[in-house]
């Protein structure tokens, strides 16, 4: 059975201040039943702050992303080592706007998914297609030349760490979501190439999330999907009554 998750990621907003402002807030609000993990996705400098204050709550927390490698003169950047001290259990890799606004690649995120992997990090992958190709019926092409490029070398005992995002580019951020069935068609074809890729028993446990513009409206026909097995949420995470409202529709 895949325990549910909603992941907030918040991106570039949020001083410290406003995360503590918001972490006491979500965790005061209704959140629902106990099913469904959730994760915040805080900026680096709000991670320790985060981490404190989610302690116990059973809530967890995620980096947004990470280095390669353990430590040295990469300026600006952080390792997995230091988002475990925060508290983290969760990193994104390969989030659509680290592949395009940062040019970051199938290698780069290869290396960074084996980084987190190597340090108990749970990564969550981000795979999916731009407007052009989905308008083009590249879907499954896109998505799987992704796949295939990032977790070249991850075995198969690794995989019961990773996450898999769904997230068509064309959906994050503008208000357009993929249909639920649309969804459920990519997310059902990533889960049969992990049973190709790896076998039948590693795909039916991994969990794979959709996301591009989940809000507090959609969120619950999304979910019921049989292979979606949660969200990763942007915009909508920034507040905490709609993001707890997210998490209740999951349940
Ligand atoms: C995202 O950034 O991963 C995302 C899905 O954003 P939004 O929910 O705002 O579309």
């Amino acid at each position: 059975m895949r325990q549910r998750l909603i992941a907030g990621n918040w991106k570039m907003n949020k001083t410290p201040t406003e995360a503590e402002r918001f972490i006491r807030a979500f965790l005061a609000a209704d959140r629902g039943a106990d099913g469904v993990e959730t994760v915040l996705l805080p900026p680096f400098i709000g991670l320790e702050l985060a981490g404190r204050l989610l302690r116990k709550t059973g809530v967890a927390l995620g980096g947004q992303d990470l280095h390669f490698e353990e430590k040295g003169a990469f300026t600006g950047e952080i390792s997995a080592e230091m988002l475990i001290a925060c508290g983290c259990r969760y990193v994104l890799v390969g989030h659509s706007e680290r592949r395009t606004l940062f040019h970051e690649d199938d290698g780069l995120l290869n290396r960074k998914l084996n980084a987190a992997l190597a340090t108990g990090l749970s990564p969550i992958l981000c795979v999916g297609e731009t407007l052009a190709e989905h308008r083009e019926g590249q879907v499954r092409e896109k998505v799987t030349a992704q796949l295939c490029a990032d977790l070249d070398g991850i075995e198969p005992a690794q995989i019961a760490s990773v996450v898999i995002a769904y997230e068509p580019i064309w959906a994050i951020g503008t208000g357009e979501t993929a249909s639920p069935e649309e969804a459920e068609g990519a997310i059902r074809m990533i889960r049969g190439w992990f049973s190709r890729a790896y076998d039948e028993e590693i795909a039916k446990n991994l969990r794979i999330l959709y996301g591009g513009s989940v809000n507090p409206e959609n969120a619950a026909a999304i979910v019921a999907q049989p292979d979606i097995d949660g969200a990763l949420v942007g915009g909508a995470s920034l507040s905490p009554e709609t993001f707890a409202r997210i998490v209740v529709q999951a349940g």
